[in-house]
């Protein structure tokens, strides 16, 4: 069959593309993933002792996008959760995002809000130009913080010190001086209620979306028959690395069940210093499902590996770049999501990439119909 559109990857990307093509613009679309699986990254499933877990890692829903929001939230319910924290330092659990509490708590002293903003004047490090994810933070808590909470996780997780990487990476995690403790500040912080795969389910439940899973494109592409391609696997995959391999770091998830209810006080542990993993996570506490049992997933970051993290440093960036003008050059190809165009995005994010890509793909052609009929 003669597709409209073939779409490579059923993640983020590759879904909200298929649903607005189909549903909005009457196309014919085939939505093909390698994996068996639609949902890429975001893909949730009951594991053996019937807990829901997440396969690829720990997926928060937040975003202050009242778009973004409002088009998901035709696809499923929602759950109130606000993600909380705590980082495993000198034999404490502690608030992260670094707050007052982690401050007094870690050292012992009984600072007011305003005394740790002065005591972050006084141990912050004068920085010229902000440029890596060391500056970042040592300019705003100094060493002996940066130490113990970040430079020993930001090696395990990206295999580089702090300071060889782009300060966008630590930039994400705030500092506060007050006692919030949520991981994060946006307007509307939920998850999916009965999980993300379902949600994803009724996006791509539609008669002009036909899914080929466990396919990967580059086998098959000789046999199908599309007019657009909408690419959200690996950029430098799909041109055969002809300028050389864009660096992506890995995870290993051990996923692990354990005979008792409660495992620790949050569903996110970090342990910065210690362990070959990063963080533990416990998913009964994402999702507020009740289970006599508990599961739980230990991320051990490595270089090989599906392609989870585009690594943000300005020689990667400058290599995207060169892939970036090739693909500006494809005509009828078009490259989105967190793979195909090398960015460190959250879900919320690669949403509103497609959703932009979509009008951009429906306005160019009501643009050719005017132009026939003129
Ligand atoms: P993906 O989900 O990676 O989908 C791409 C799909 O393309 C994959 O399914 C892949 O199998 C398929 N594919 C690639 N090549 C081919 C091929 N040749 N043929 C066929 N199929 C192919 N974001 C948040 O907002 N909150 C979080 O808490 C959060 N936590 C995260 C935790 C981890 C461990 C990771 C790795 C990411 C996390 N993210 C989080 C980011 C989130 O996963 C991404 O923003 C989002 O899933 C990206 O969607 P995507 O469609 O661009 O890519
Ligand atoms: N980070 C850290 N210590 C922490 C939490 C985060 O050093 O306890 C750094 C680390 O470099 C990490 C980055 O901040 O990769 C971004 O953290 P985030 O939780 O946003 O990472 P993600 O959920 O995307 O893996």
């Amino acid at each position: 069959m003669q597709y409209d559109f073939a779409i490579v990857g059923a993640g983020f990307a590759g879904s909200v593309l298929a649903e607005r093509l189909a549903s909005q613009a009457g196309k014919t679309v085939l939505l093909i993933d390698k994996r068996p699986h639609i949902g890429g990254n975001a893909y949730d499933c009951l594991n053996e002792a019937g807990i829901l877990i997440h396969q690829y890692g720990p997926h928060i829903f937040h975003t202050n996008s009242p778009d973004v929001f409002a088009y998901l939230s035709q696809f499923t319910e929602w759950r109130p959760y606000e993600h909380r924290v705590l980082a495993s330092v000198d034999g404490k659990l502690l608030p992260i995002p670094i707050n007052l509490d982690t401050v007094n708590n870690l050292y012992g002293y009984t600072f007011t809000s305003e005394e740790l903003a002065e005591y972050f004047k006084t141990v912050g490090e004068s920085v010229d130009e902000i440029r890596t994810s060391e500056d970042v933070v040592v300019s705003q808590v100094g060493r002996d913080l940066y130490e113990k909470f970040f430079r020993g996780y930001t090696r395990k997780q990206w295999g580089v010190d702090p300071s060889e990487l782009d300060k966008m990476v630590t930039s994400r995690i705030p500092t506060r001086t007050n006692q919030d403790d949520r991981y994060f500040t946006d307007e509307f912080q939920y998850m999916p209620l009965h999980g993300y795969t379902k949600m994803f389910e009724k996006m791509v439940d539609h008669p002009n979306i036909h899914q080929m899973l466990d396919t990967d494109f580059n086998q098959v592409k000789d046999q199908l028959s599309f007019t657009e391609l909408i690419y959200t696997g690996p950029v430098d995959e799909y041109f055969d690395f002809c300028y050389g391999k864009l660096p992506y770091r890995s995870l290993r998830f051990d996923h692990q069940t354990l005979d008792v209810n409660d495992y620790q006080p949050v569903s996110v542990v970090n342990y910065p210093n210690d362990h070959a993993y990063t963080r533990i996570t416990e998913y009964k506490k994402l999702t507020g499902q009740e289970h006599p049992k508990t599961s739980l997933t230990f991320e051990y970051p490595q270089d090989e590996g599906d392609p989870y993290y585009p690594v943000p440093r300005p020689e990667n960036a400058a290599l995207y770049r060169q892939y970036k003008q090739l693909a500006d050059e494809q005509e009828g190809v078009h490259f989105v999501g967190r793979l195909g165009t090398y960015r460190y995005y959250n879900m919320d994010q690669v949403v509103a990439q497609a959703l932009t890509l979509y009008k951009k793909l429906v306005g160019a052609e009501s643009l050719q119909e005017v132009a026939k009929s003129e």
